[in-house]
């Protein structure tokens, strides 16, 4: 027969976990090609050969990888069966009653039992041992055991084919005694398909487990009494992944017509939990749960009832649907965090909730902010879930660390070589740069010692890190060796880490500040919040007593640490929010209802910048610009660039060229595996005169070579990166067709010869986007143009090509340069640089800020 009688023991293909996965999602999938049918029919019959084995031998006298295979593959089938059932098929393949499913069913109890019985003895009597077990045991010999097997199959009735069990029997033979050289394939097997076990009962397990758990009911009712809400609770306690299910479970979508949304502060926490929260029901990603972040969505219009979406997306459905009628429940999740688009959604949701009243509103927070928030909306009543949490040890360094970095890469080894394992540390870092240059070093030390100590597992975790890499921070350690995650902020409270021991917490925190006065944003480290660095140091005791490595002196947490961060809205640009805030018909500025109010002269200066724009005319209303601005899903600068270069006099034609750039820079970041000098060196571009025109160069060639993979190895470019930046392309130039800016740029184009100065162009495009990005050069160097203050010295970043032009070719620095923005680490860095040759585009483009020059 075609399947093989020892496929069991085929020791070249073992059926991987992900091979199940994807299995289990075909069998669900409503319409299958012709081709995933023939991989479900291959299991079908391989599960027949399997029950066979089940009558002949006993299920007792299996190896555990065959009841582990079959196991799953009845999952696999009865799936397959439920959904053809669901079509109004009989049953597939199989006739009826020749295995009785109840007596299957006893003997995968009696197995569980067997097995959780074994695995106590081996294991070591850890604190977090015993209460894995407990919780295994409980839901093995509890009442409810049904909730840990997989779903569905109480009713299970795979019957094989009486015919094929004859048949096989006839086969029967050497392929249940294995070779040597198969064992070590069987052993591989055998553990993978225990991880995949493991994997389905932890999922079902953990929900039950979690703290909301206990209060699923108690929660439901305080939300069927009260319209707003606030839930506080330990970081872990299932707050972000349980509670739009339990919302769901109870009917709010009424069945599928309406959604409940969670916002994250994050982009990497909304895919991550929409992800997992997919999982844990068992549907697709993208299906009836789904995320929503910019540039990205990945739902499905009148199927998704689940969304997980980052606040700014919410904030951007408000402006095409003010009442948010599409929704049943909102949870502003993280509201702690303060983001600006969090502080704005709920002004705006305090303004529609009195005549939507059967939307409801879930405030989720850390305790710290919680009656802040219930005060805001009228004394809303706050649900306290409590969670577990065990002591946590601090330790703080006697004097003050010159260099953070190298403390804590000395302590992750110094925790790594005395302390046992399993222990996982977790390291507070401020951002990708740092990550990285920790994981070198990390690696190169561990490298270096070899041998002499435990393997170390480094898992990095930042918002742009791609998707498929993010998942290492949750895979299991296995046993004896020592993950230590890197990771931003995004690991305080958004994204919760099983199995962290250690925290190393420096104390920093990257942070976007902006200055009205000069009109500058920047991004500084700074220090972080009392409040901050106690979340983090909890962290290290969510599986267990754990310590917490704080690389700051006690002195300075009781004394130079503030005792809440500040929120977002008072330290950053405003321009957007109060561009969107208008285009939704709100003009009392100083009246929306707000958490913290900015300050009168952060207005006053946005409302300038919005002006200087030309987003807003002299009386302060919006312009039909200003509108455009608002309907590119950037901020208003990008889209003041192109609006300008498809159809300002001086500029019109390069519209294309202007949306590539626009999505190269949102991405710029990982667009290079290493410096830029690689780009340059590999031949990607002969010679390039400013970063936007490298950051073009880069995505012509790409597209020249048909988007191709093996172009971006050769040249060091990341391929998922590009990939984003195609689709952030995409979906800019979809909306410039829309706004009818595309057809502006083509009739530019058709009135003349090839387009002349298509660099200049692009040029006076990106200065009338961001005219408060130019500096100016003087006796020491670039100086920002802050008029108030008389601006700040910046530098090149070293990266830059206009950095290279400079300083390694020795080209004449012209007066004036445009960055896109500005950092601060040692120095105060511009990064991606634009030189202005010409100090007359500066008039041409800005004639109110610049006087006509030479
Ligand atoms: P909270 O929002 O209260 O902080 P969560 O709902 O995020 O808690 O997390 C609940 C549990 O789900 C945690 O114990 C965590 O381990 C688990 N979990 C959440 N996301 C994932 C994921 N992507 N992979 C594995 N486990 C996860
Ligand atoms: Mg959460």
């Amino acid at each position: 027969n075609d399947y093989g009688v020892d496929r069991i023991t085929d020791a070249k293909e073992p059926t991987s976990s992900q091979d199940f996965d994807e299995l289990r999602l075909l069998a669900r999938h409503e319409y299958l090609t012709q081709r995933e049918e023939q991989k479900i029919a291959v299991v079908v019959k391989e599960l027949e050969y399997l029950e066979a084995d089940v009558v002949k031998y006993g299920w007792d006298n299996l190896s555990r990888q065959e009841q582990d295979e079959i196991t799953l593959k009845r999952e696999v089938v009865k799936l397959f069966n439920d959904k053809l059932k669901r079509q109004g098929h009989n049953g597939f393949l199989m006739g009826d009653g020749a295995v009785e499913g109840k007596a299957l069913l006893d003997k995968k109890r009696e197995l569980l039992k067997t097995r959780s019985g074994k695995d106590r003895v081996q294991v070591e009597k850890s604190a977090q041992k015993q209460w894995e077990d407990k919780q295994l045991n409980n839901a093995v010999q509890g009442s409810d055991y049904d909730t840990i097997k997989v779903e569905g199959s109480e009713e299970y009735e795979f019957v094989f084919d009486e015919q094929a069990f004859i048949e096989f029997s006839t086969e029967d033979g050497d392929s249940l005694s294995p070779g040597s050289n198969e064992e070590v394939a069987l052993t591989e097997l055998e553990s993978r398909l225990e991880k995949e076990t493991a994997r389905l009962k932890s999922i079902h397990e953990t929900r039950k487990s979690l703290p909301v758990y206990q209060y699923r009911d108690d929660l439901l009712n305080a939300v069927k009494e009260h319209q707003i809400m606030i839930v506080v609770g330990e970081t872990g306690s299932g707050k972000t992944t349980q509670l739009p299910q339990y919302l769901v479970e109870d009917g709010y979508t009424q069945h599928g017509k309406l959604q409940v949304a969670c916002t994250q502060p994050r982009r990497v926490a909304a895919t991550s939990v929409a992800t997992r929260v997919a999982d844990e029901m068992g549907v697709m990603l993208g299906k009836e749960v789904g995320y929503s972040i910019r540039f990205e969505d990945k739902t499905t219009p009148g199927t998704t009832f689940l969304k997980y979406m980052t606040d700014g997306m919410l904030l951007r459905e408000f402006m095409i649907d003010p009442e948010l009628t599409n929704y049943a429940c909102i949870m502003i999740d993280e509201a702690h965090e303060r983001t600006l688009a969090t502080d704005i959604l709920l002004g705006l949701l305090k303004d529609i909730l009195p005549h939507r009243k059967d939307l409801k509103l879930i405030i989720s927070s850390a305790t710290m902010n919680a009656v802040k928030f219930s005060e805001f909306f009228y004394g809303a009543p706050i649900f306290n879930v409590p969670g577990r949490r065990f002591p946590v040890d601090i330790h703080y360094t006697l004097q003050p660390e010159a260099n953070y970095i190298n403390a804590a890469i000395t302590t992750v080894f110094q925790i790594h070589t005395t302390q046992s394992v399993p222990g996982d540390i977790l390291v507070f870092l401020t951002g990708q740069e740092e990550i990285e240059s920790a994981q070198q070093s990390i690696e190169e030390i561990a490298h270096v010692l070899g041998d002499k100590i435990r393997p170390l597992i480094i898992a990095p975790i930042y918002a742009n890190l791609p998707q498929d890499q993010q998942s290492k921070i949750f895979q299991r350690t296995p046993e004896g060796c020592r993950k230590v995650v890197l990771a931003t902020n995004i690991a305080e409270t958004s994204l919760t880490i099983n199995g962290i021991n250690f925290v190393i917490d420096p104390g920093f925190v990257k942070e976007n500040s902006y200055v009205a006065a000069s009109g500058m944003s920047q991004l500084l480290t700074v220090p972080c919040s009392r409040a901050s660095v106690d979340q983090r140091a909890g962290r290290a005791g969510r599986v267990g007593p754990g310590k917490c490595f704080r690389l700051f002196t006690k002195w300075s947490y009781f004394h130079e640490l503030e005792p809440l961060p500040k929120p977002e809205i008072l330290r950053v640009n405003l321009s957007q929010v109060v561009l969107l805030l208008m285009s939704m018909g709100i003009r009392d500025l100083v009246n929306f209802p707000l958490l913290d109010k900015p300050s009168i002269p952060t207005l006053s200066k946005a409302l300038e910048n919005l002006y200087v724009l030309g987003a807003l005319n002299s009386k302060g209303a919006i312009t039909r610009l200003g509108h455009i601005m608002c309907d590119f899903p950037c901020e208003p600068q990008f889209g003041k660039v192109m609006h300008t270069a498809a159809t300002h006099e001086k500029c019109k034609g390069v519209l294309e060229e202007a949306v590539t750039i626009v999505a190269m820079l949102h991405e710029t970041s990982s667009v290079l595996v290493n410096s830029r000098q690689d780009a340059n060196k590999s031949g990607i571009v002969g010679q390039v005169q400013s970063d936007h025109m490298l950051y073009l160069e880069i995505f012509n060639a790409w597209k020249d070579m048909d988007y191709s993979r093996s172009w971006c190895l050769d040249h060091k470019v990341q391929y998922k990166t590009m990939l984003r930046v195609r689709n952030i392309r995409d979906q800019l130039w979809r909306c410039c067709e829309k706004l009818g800016l595309a057809a502006l740029n083509e009739a530019a184009l058709d009135a003349g010869n090839p387009l002349q100065d298509v660099e200049a162009r692009l040029t006076r495009s990106f200065i009338a986007g961001f005219p408060g990005n130019i500096a100016q050069l003087g006796s020491s160097g670039y100086r920002t143009m802050g008029r108030q203050t008389g601006g700040l010295t910046v530098n090149i970043h070293p990266s830059s090509v206009v950095f290279q032009m400079f300083r390694k070719e020795s080209k004449k620095p012209t007066k004036h340069l445009l960055y896109q923005r500005l950092v601060l680490t040692s120095k105060e860095y511009m990064r991606d640089c634009i030189p202005i040759p010409r100090e007359n585009w500066l008039h041409d483009m800005l004639p109110h800020l610049f006087a006509k020059g030479s």
